[in-house]
Formats: C-alpha cells, sequence, structure tokens
C-alpha cells in the first residue's frame, strides 16, 4: 500500500481512536486527528504522532454537525490531500431504562452515531468516486448486534451503522472503495470508566478469553481491513470480542 495516503480518524482524541490514529502514524501515514472537545488529549497525540515523522494535525469538529464536518474535510484536504481513508469512529454511548429514554436522549445518540457516519462518508465519497480509490471502515458495536439492556438507543444506533455500511458497500464497490464495519466487545476506554471492577469482572467471566479488549486490538482489525490483504473485504462485519459474542 501507498504509504502516503491520508486517514482521518474521527474521535481520535481518546481511547479506540487515538489507538487506531497511532497505529497508521507508525506506518507511515498522514493523519487527521478529529475530536469534539477535548483540544488537549487531541493536541498531545498530534505531538506524539509528529515525533514519529509523518504527516499529522489535529481538527476540531461536531460530527452531528454537516456544517462542521465540511469544514473538517476542507480543511484536511488542504494541509493533507485528498482523504483516502475514513475511519467513523466518533461515537458515545449511554445507558437507561428504555422507558426513561427522553425524545432528545434519543435524538443525541443517533445524530452522533450515525447522522455523523452520514455527514462524513456524504463528505468524502465525492473525491474518493473520483479517485476510483477508497476504504471506509465504520465502528459500531457488539451491542449493534446482538442488543444490550438498559442500551436500546445505543444498540439501535450500532445496528443502524451495520444497515447502512452493508448498503454502502454495494453502493461503491464499483468505483473500488470498500466499507466495511468492526463491531467491537467490551474495550478498556473512558467509555467504560463507569462500570465497577464487580461488573468488569462478570464481564471478563463471560469472555471465553478471559479479558477486557484494548484499544490496539481494535486498531489491528481497523489496519487490516484497510490493507491490501483485505482487498477482496466489504460489506463485513468484523467482532473482535474475545468470544464474548460468537
Ligand atoms: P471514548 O473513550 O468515550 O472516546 C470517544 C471519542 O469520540 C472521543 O475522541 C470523543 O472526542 C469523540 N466524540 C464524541 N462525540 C463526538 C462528536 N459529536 N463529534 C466528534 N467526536 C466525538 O470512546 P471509545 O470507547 O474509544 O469508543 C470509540 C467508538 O467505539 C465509539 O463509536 C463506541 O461506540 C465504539 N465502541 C466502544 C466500545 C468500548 O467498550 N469502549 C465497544 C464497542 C464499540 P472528545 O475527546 O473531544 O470528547
Amino acid at each position: 500500500m501507498n504509504t502516503q495516503k491520508t486517514v482521518l480518524v474521527t474521535g481520535a482524541s481518546r481511547g479506540i481512536g487515538y489507538a487506531i490514529a497511532k497505529k497508521f502514524a507508525q506506518n507511515g501515514f498522514n493523519v487527521a486527528i478529529n475530536y469534539n472537545v477535548n483540544r488537549t488529549a487531541a493536541e498531545s497525540l498530534e505531538r506524539e504522532l509528529a515525533s514519529l515523522q509523518c504527516r499529522v494535525m489535529t481538527v476540531k469538529a461536531d460530527v452531528s454537525s454537516q456544517e462542521q464536518v465540511l469544514y473538517m474535510i476542507e480543511s484536511v484536504n488542504s494541509h493533507l490531500g485528498n482523504i483516502d481513508i475514513l475511519v467513523n469512529n466518533a461515537g458515545i454511548a449511554g445507558q437507561s431504562l428504555f422507558t426513561d429514554i427522553t425524545t432528545e436522549e434519543w435524538d443525541r445518540m443517533f445524530d452522533i452515531n450515525v447522522k455523523g457516519m452520514f455527514h462524513c462518508c456524504k463528505a468524502v465519497l465525492p473525491q474518493m468516486i473520483r479517485n476510483k480509490w477508497g476504504k471506509i471502515v465504520n465502528i459500531s458495536s457488539i451491542w449493534g448486534l446482538t442488543g444490550a439492556s438498559c442500551e436500546v438507543h445505543y444498540s439501535a444506533s450500532k445496528a443502524a451503522i451495520i444497515g447502512l455500511t452493508r448498503a454502502l458497500a454495494k453502493e461503491v464497490g464499483p468505483s473500488n472503495i470498500q466499507v466495511n464495519c468492526v463491531a467491537p466487545g467490551v474495550i478498556d476506554t473512558d467509555m467504560n470508566s463507569e462500570l465497577d471492577d464487580q461488573t468488569l469482572d462478570e464481564l471478563k467471566e463471560q469472555t471465553p478469553l478471559g479479558i477486557i479488549g484494548t484499544g490496539n486490538d481494535i486498531a489491528e482489525t481497523v489496519y487490516f481491513l484497510t490493507s491490501d490483504n483485505a482487498k477482496f473485504i466489504t460489506g463485513q462485519v468484523i467482532s473482535p470480542n474475545g468470544g464474548f459474542l460468537i
């Protein structure tokens, strides 16, 4: 693969996105780090990646805003060139009884997790189609495959991402653009920081491999899906989850 290609990772200031951005930088890609509010963390990652001698930039955008996404894409295009690889990772979670979920909470979940992907895909696809080359990896979740109690809005949004991935893969495949989905199991990030030790132990026990995943586990899968080794794979969902869901 041409290692001068440019990758945009949304939600790269922390957690899984951070690990994905680092993986691409370590392999010589130009990397655009998107964040929403956590500028300090994003800039710290930018400094870390710059020391790897790759071209790197930080760009703020709330992916739920089409206007901000368009500004982000223009900004990446002018600093790093066309976006060849888009990793739609930005997302939020939330736990609530279904009957307690407000319309506002439901809309916010879908605006960030699903509409954010719609905005980012829509903004980068014209350049990918023009180049007849592109890779898009969307981050879903095991809960999008199987559903989680007290996370109906999160689960529904993550299931929508799988539908989006499969349909878009069919539509843009003829333009040599691959669209795949990664559906992680439980990963050690801020998103799970509210889980107490007992819950984490229970989750480990329910996982055949007996461990909680790391951002690197997901980064490796994302990187594989964008590599030449995966050139025959599109419209698929790969779930690194330690065997939690088989
Ligand atoms: P995290 O540690 O909470 O990090 C979330 C990232 O998304 C941050 O970089 C955050 O930016 C960014 N973000 C949030 N809202 C955004 C918005 N409106 N616009 C742009 N960026 C936004 O989460 P994570 O665990 O790394 O999760 C990353 C992805 O993996 C999510 O899509 C999540 O649903 C999925 N996932 C996670 C797990 C898990 O167990 N952790 C399992 C399955 C799937 P700021 O720092 O600026 O807030």
